[in-house]
């Protein structure tokens, strides 16, 4: 690890939504290539990175229940999807010459590895980038929760979530003009205002387990970088 990173391990959340770009569905090749060049400097400079990505750009539980579907088997599907934005980060990263796993909580064993807590550690002192897929494993759970829970479970010493804002609003700054940015919140701030950061569930696992959390646009380049490699980018969320 180089002495100019903050971090030795991080875990980085990605969400699904962000990797298609601006059609707002599937993927964006141009997008995914970015994210993986981005994570590639950090991982090469030392930092042991790992990585949730969401599935929001194929499928969200929430927003297609119904209709026949109840909520769990449409978070199935959710997770699944997942896994395809795990896949298309890997091969984005292998076509560039780093090294990765993708780990999924829901066994696909010809396509991924189960998600084997050790086996992750392992991965992660041997230099290759983990990609944990299929969320927690669990309905009604949600990739960020996937990615508080990882990441405490690996011993990361911050989640850095890569999201389409530049960090913590005190409103949602696309509805509202006059929203206002904060760079450092406490976790209790967040849960007590429903800052947007995360859900709760995440939120309260970040903070029962000291993980702070860097919220920062994935839109300017160079930031995923930046973030990972420790250098203050966006809003921090901590005690
Ligand atoms: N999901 C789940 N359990 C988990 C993680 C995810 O059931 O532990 C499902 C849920 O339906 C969610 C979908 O997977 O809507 C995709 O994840 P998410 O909405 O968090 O993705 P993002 O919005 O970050 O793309």
């Amino acid at each position: 690890n180089s002495p100019s990173n903050k971090w030795e391990r991080v875990m980085l959340k990605i969400s699904g939504e962000a990797l298609a770009g601006d059609t707002g569905f599937g993927l964006d090749k141009t997008v995914v290539q970015r994210v993986a060049r981005e994570v590639a400097v950090a991982a090469l400079a030392g930092v042991q990175v790992a990585i949730v990505v969401g599935g929001g750009n194929f499928f969200r539980g929430r927003d297609k229940e119904g209709d026949g579907l109840d909520r769990a088997s449409a978070d199935y599907m959710g997770m699944l999807a997942t896994v395809m934005n795990c896949i298309s980060l890997q091969a984005a990263l292998e076509n560039i010459g780093v090294p990765s796993r993708v780990l999924t909580a829901i066994e696909i064993k010809e396509v991924a590895e189960p998600y084997i807590r050790r086996r992750a550690i392992r991965h992660l002192e041997r230099g290759r980038v983990v990609i944990f897929g299929a969320g927690t494993g669990n309905p009604f759970f949600t990739t960020d929760t996937a990615a508080a829970l990882r990441a405490a479970e690996i011993n990361a010493q911050a989640l850095l979530k890569a999201t389409k804002v530049d960090g913590v609003f005190n409103c949602d700054p696309s509805k509202y003009k006059n929203a206002q940015y904060m760079r450092h919140v406490s976790y209790q701030q967040v849960l007590d205002h429903d800052l947007g950061v995360m859900d709760a569930t995440a939120i309260t696992l970040c903070r029962e387990n000291s993980i702070p959390v860097g919220v920062f646009s994935m839109f300017k380049d160079g930031q995923i970088t930046n973030a990972l490699r420790g250098d203050p980018v966006g809003s921090l969320v901590d005690d």
